[in-house]
């Protein structure tokens, strides 16, 4: 089966042309595709259209199958793809607007030690029309269409590694930024990567102005590999010039996500490496406290540590801030619901 929202509206156009239906037709559809409708429910089209393309198209890509509310508002979801897979998103609410965090792949084989979503490696990865549809069924189940959006940002920082299903990520910006459609600036748009240099690279030739974050969990290479074993292939200074060469070609300062785990990276020796190779930088620190996954052995840094950890960043001239843990009690890290429905739904 294939996917209706991974086409732009020329794509969509042209393939419905091809099928002896007038031009409107497609942008009428893409309308309904990007208010978040699935194809059997686009009552303005005729049903004898609506059933010729349910024999080539999945009619809804991410049909909602749970959707848990925390007490700070943090809302989770879980989505089945049409293959059966389950992928897990999370919206919060901030003071600017609604924030969207999608996932990319299904699964991840990044295997950093303390995420939930690389335990059992990659499944597959997520075509741009899935990514896309995520945000479109949220949008709407939020109460918004794409006149008054409910999601105004999106961070790619649910399960997978965005640089690893390359390709699918940089259509899917495109496609959230259609004018005709979601309409969602790649301004309004976070990467996270766990630093795949290379891809670092090629972003900043995209002409795509999306906030780069970068997980760094800690200043030194030897820590690092230890927590994420990608750090054995690109050093931390290859990341650095990577970051740099982003900021020359977009003009957009990057960030940094960094999560505190007792013991391993919140030590004062982790704040003055971290001073070194950030000092004068245009980037920003974004500090979270780990969240406990049951299967792995980290223990979260305290709250009175961490506030002190990004003080003494601050103090030392390094903008940071510690990021409110959201939905805590929804499983909110990464990979930790799905896999907790999974277990339940398979015992
Ligand atoms: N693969 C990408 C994006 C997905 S992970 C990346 O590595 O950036 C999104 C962010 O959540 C990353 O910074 C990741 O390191 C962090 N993360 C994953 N599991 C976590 C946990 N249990 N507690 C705190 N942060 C976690």
């Amino acid at each position: 089966m294939k996917i209706l929202q991974d086409y732009n509206l020329n794509e969509l156009t042209e393939k419905m042309v091809a099928c002896g239906e007038k031009p409107f037709r497609a942008a009428q559809i893409f309308r309904n595709l990007h208010s978040g409708k699935a194809i059997s429910e686009m009552t303005d089209i005729s049903l004898s259209l609506r059933e010729k393309l349910c024999e080539s198209y999945v009619d809804e890509p991410c049909k909602i199958i749970k959707k848990l509310v925390s007490r700070d508002g943090t809302q989770k979801y879980l989505f089945r793809l049409y293959d059966g897979n389950v992928i897990e998103g999370v919206l919060m609410e901030y003071k600017y607007g609604n924030t969207l965090c999608v996932s990319t792949q299904v699964g991840c084989r990044m295997g950093c030690t303390f995420c939930a979503s690389t335990l059992e490696g990659l499944v597959r990865n997520l075509s741009a029309g899935e990514i896309l549809s995520e945000v479109l069924t949220v949008n709407r189940e939020a109460g918004g269409d794409i006149k008054n959006r409910k999601v105004t940002n999106v961070v790619l920082m649910g399960s997978g590694e965005p640089l690893d299903n390359y390709e699918e990520v940089i259509k899917f910006i495109k496609l959230l930024a259609a004018p005709e459609g979601i309409n969602v600036s790649p301004r309004n748009v976070s990467l996270s990567t766990c630093g795949l240099v290379p891809k670092i690279y090629e972003l900043a030739e995209e002409g795509l102005a999306v906030n780069l974050t970068i997980s760094l969990h800690s200043p030194f290479d030897e820590s690092r590999a230890r927590i994420m074993p990608v750090a054995k292939s690109f050093k931390i200074s290859e990341i650095l010039a990577a970051c740099e060469n982003y900021f020359n070609k977009t003009g957009r300062r990057y960030y940094f996500e960094y999560s505190l785990i007792s013991g391993e990276n919140d030590t004062d020796e982790c704040v003055n490496a971290l001073v070194k190779l950030l000092k004068g930088k245009p980037c920003h620190v974004n500090l979270i406290r780990l969240n406990e996954v049951k299967e792995r052995n980290l223990m979260s840094t305290d709250d009175e540590k961490a506030k002190a950890f990004m003080n003494k960043l601050n103090d030392k001239g390094i903008s940071a801030t510690l990021r409110r843990r959201m939905g805590v009690d929804i499983d909110g890290a990464c990979g930790q619901l799905r896999r907790r429905f999974i277990a339940e739904e398979n015992s």
